[in-house]
């Protein structure tokens, strides 16, 4: 028998949670969230360091603590949740596959759905590391789970290769822990993570960030015992005569996040060359009617901040949609990026609601910017713009009323 709901939620980390919990707050009555695994809150559960709900709640809370705020949230509402369940299949036409040991093969039939499935980490087939593959190679996040959850120390002499934000977070973890951080190894000039996560986790603990380096030897038979680094041109190409071997047992890869969209794909969702997630509107509405996504299954957000005001909107979105509320007066339009943008979400705007961009710069410029969006022919003014450190922006829908060509977002020195 096909369960019929109004809106059902596929994923529970901070944007599923955020997104049940508005979407029944906005009216919906049936809400299903569908989680795979056996607790709800996703990668927050790992997460024990602080620094999470800083802009939403004006608290620094830990993930596991923050998780626990949507939570109770959740648990007073009438959201119901379906755990140990994984969403196998999903159609276009909002039919969704699942299995679970307690309610066995399931199909469900929403009248909207959020897809909220987060992101999965780069591996080292994915960046085509030369040298023997022995053990002792992890991501920086599975690392976290051994250290965080399953009470396990991965290493003992650790390289971290990418300094993105898990892999920063883990250098300060591993080093309490009491394992040595030789270094961490950024191919680009600039880092991967956070500034403040540079600062907190690295430089507090003297651990040192190589910029402009990459690995290109992995060494060892059963164990890794080495790393080959080597610095890089401005090509990004390992420069000959630059190698320097560095002893070591543990490689951890922090090279980068990818959405989880095996569903989106099933589904058909146009998919954003840019961010690797589906194409969505200022509603979180996918390219199909009635798909609503959010948080990092979306675009790789920086703050969880983020992924929650994502979430809001989508449960939003995906209640009004259900209950027959949306009223499209008005074609789309295209908002796409220009001078300096790597990447922009969301990439369409439908006329519904104001339009907030996130932007994130191509190349960091470390002067006065002027962020300029075109039209309406807004300008904002900041200190600087870097790859690292998403930009945010809103412009109100009166603004954008009479907007017949595609938005453009560029971001100049001023
Ligand atoms: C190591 C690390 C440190 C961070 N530190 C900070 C910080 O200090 N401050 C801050 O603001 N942010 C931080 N973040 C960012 C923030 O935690 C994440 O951006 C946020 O948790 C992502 O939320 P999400 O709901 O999109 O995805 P997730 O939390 O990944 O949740 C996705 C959920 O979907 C489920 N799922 C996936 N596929 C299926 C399926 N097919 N069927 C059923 N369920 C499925 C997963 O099991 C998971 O529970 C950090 C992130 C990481 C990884």
């Amino acid at each position: 028998m096909i369960m019929q709901v109004d809106v059902a939620v596929i994923g529970s980390g901070p944007a599923g949670l955020t997104a049940a919990i508005h979407a029944h707050k906005s009216g919906a009555r049936k809400v299903l969230l569908l989680e795979r695994e056996e607790e709800l809150g996703g990668i927050l559960k790992q997460c024990i360091h602080n620094g999470f709900g800083l802009e939403q709640f004006k608290k620094d809370y830990t993930g596991p603590e923050y998780a626990e705020r949507l939570i109770k949230e959740l648990e007073q509402s009438g959201v119901q949740c379906f755990l140990n369940t994984l969403v196998t299949d999903l159609s276009s036409h909002r039919v969704i596959t699942a299995l679970s040991p307690e309610h066995g093969a399931l199909e469900i039939a929403a009248k909207s759905i959020v897809l909220a499935m987060g992101c999965r980490e780069r591996t080292r087939p994915s960046i085509g590391i030369p040298g023997t593959r022995p053990a002792g190679i992890l991501t920086a996040g599975v690392a976290q789970r051994f250290v965080n959850i399953d009470g396990y120390l991965p290493g003992k002499r650790i390289v971290i290769l990418g300094s993105g934000d898990i892999g920063l977070i883990m250098a300060r973890r591993l080093t309490l822990e009491g394992a040595r951080v030789i270094g961490v190894y950024e191919i680009m000039s600039y880092p991967g993570g956070l500034k403040r996560n540079v600062v907190q986790c690295l430089n507090d603990f003297d651990i040192p960030l190589h910029l402009s380096h990459t690995i290109t030897e992995i060494k060892g038979k059963d164990r890794v015992d080495g790393v080959v680094i080597s610095k890089v041109d401005s090509n990004l190409h390992p420069i000959k005569g630059t190698e320097k071997l560095i002893e070591c047992d543990t490689l951890l890869l922090s090279v980068g996040l990818i959405p989880e969209n095996e569903l989106s794909k099933k589904a058909g969702l146009e998919l954003s060359a840019a961010t690797r997630g589906p194409v969505t509107t200022e509603i979180m509405e996918t390219s199909v009617p009635g798909i609503f996504t959010c948080g990092n299954v979306s675009t790789v957000f920086d703050l969880v901040d983020y992924v929650a005001q994502t979430g809001a909107a989508a449960g939003t979105g995906a209640a009004r949609y259900a209950l027959g509320q949306v009223s499209r007066s008005k074609q789309s339009v295209d908002v796409v990026a220009g001078e300096n943008v790597r990447l922009l979400f969301p990439q369409r705007y439908s006329f519904q609601n104001d339009l907030v961009l996130f932007i994130r710069a191509a190349e960091p410029v470390e002067k006065p910017v002027s962020i300029e969006i075109m039209p309406p022919g807004s300008r904002i003014n900041r200190l600087y713009a870097r790859p690292n450190e998403m930009v945010i922006v809103k412009i109100p829908k009166e603004k954008l009323a009479e907007v017949k060509r595609p938005i453009m977002v560029s971001i100049r020195e001023k």
